[in-house]
């Protein structure tokens, strides 16, 4: 069982390579530890306030209760006052959709129908374990290996344990992947996650996001009233059964929603439908989701200045 290691040096432990990613909280490295030469990554965190090194207490807290092959491992973490570092099992395919949009991966109902499985067995044992993901996106679904079809959830930085008779109401996520509760900030549930599942499904298939508008003010309110539909041309070559998946997600009520369990017996994920569907829109939206993440790591760096980040990791 991890245990957040104060008062030891991770350096001497672990060697600290080239950089993986980059999130709103922390940079990830790839890394290796020395004693068994095991490839890893590290989740590098600057706690300068307290309720910095609270988030990454709860992210390690989840964690811990989340052994499960669908989902990101725990490894190893470390405070040393200044900076958390997070040691994670190191996931080398990169991100699902950039993955999909490569010109060598055929993607079909069938090929999505894989995937949306493996989402929702990991979520499945998230909220068996009482714990609500938040923060489920495309960026946050990793594959395994680059060629392979297996993938994993990442991020719980978002994540809560979640207490039925308890009140919760958070403030958070991706205007374009939460649920009308978040946007209205009314009490959440295991549905909360089911409606981003949902999005995430309709999004995969189609190249379209159901929700998105000109600002992300002009999205909450689409999302709010559960505004969607299957309108577009694209939807011609989709089927009835993955449509009818999608609209047990989108419900603007988080009760009605399709459970995980529920979804893995949905007639849709037995879909054999091989034929290739038209990635024209979804390249364009990854490309596009490309170029506002430079932009944002761009002003990000200008804010913090260059100097700051490098000096988070010496400080390890
Ligand atoms: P966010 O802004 O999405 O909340 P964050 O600061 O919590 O991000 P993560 O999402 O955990 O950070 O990681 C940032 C990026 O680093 C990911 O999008 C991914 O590309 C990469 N990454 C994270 N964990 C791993 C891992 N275990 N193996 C490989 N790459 C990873």
């Amino acid at each position: 069982d991890v245990q957040i290691r104060r008062g030891v040096d991770m350096k001497e432990l672990y060697d600290l390579q080239s950089e993986l990613g980059r999130g709103k909280f922390g940079t990830v490295y790839r890394c290796r530890e020395r004693a068994t030469g095991l490839q890893l990554a590290a989740k590098v965190v600057a706690t300068p306030r307290r309720e910095d090194r609270r988030n990454v207490e709860r992210e390690v807290d989840v964690m811990r209760q989340l052994r499960h092959p669908r989902l990101i491992q725990l490894y190893d973490a470390f405070d040393n006052g200044k900076v958390m570092c997070v040691v994670l099992e190191l996931i080398e395919g990169g991100e699902l959709f950039e993955r999909v949009i490569d010109d060598d991966f055929i993607l079909t109902e069938k090929s999505c129908t894989v995937f949306m499985r493996q989402i929702c067995e990991g979520i499945e044992f998230v909220h068996k374990q009482n714990i609500l993901h938040l923060d489920l996106k495309p960026e946050n679904i990793l594959c395994l290996t680059k060629t392979g079809n297996r993938i994993k959830i990442i991020d719980f930085g978002l994540a809560r344990k979640f207490d039925p008779t308890k009140k919760l109401q958070v403030l958070f996520g991706t205007p374009e992947f939460v649920a009308p509760e978040v946007v209205n900030f009314d009490q959440i549930g295991f549905g909360t996650d089911m409606w981003s599942v949902g999005v995430i499904c309709y999004v995969l298939l189609s190249g379209l996001s159901p929700f998105m508008g000109e600002t992300d003010i002009e999205t909450m309110a689409n999302v709010t009233i559960a505004k969607y539909d299957f309108d577009d041309e694209v939807f011609n070559e989709i089927s009835t059964e993955a449509k009818d998946f999608i609209q047990k997600l989108l419900i603007k009520e988080k009760e009605g929603r399709l459970t995980a369990t529920q979804c893995l017996g949905h007639e849709w994920l037995k879909s054999q439908a091989t034929v290739a569907l038209d990635k024209t829109r979804l390249k364009r939206y990854v490309i596009k989701k490309r170029w506002i993440k430079a932009v944002y790591t761009i002003i990000a760096l200008r804010r913090m200045g260059a100097k700051l980040e490098w000096d988070d990791t010496n400080a390890l």
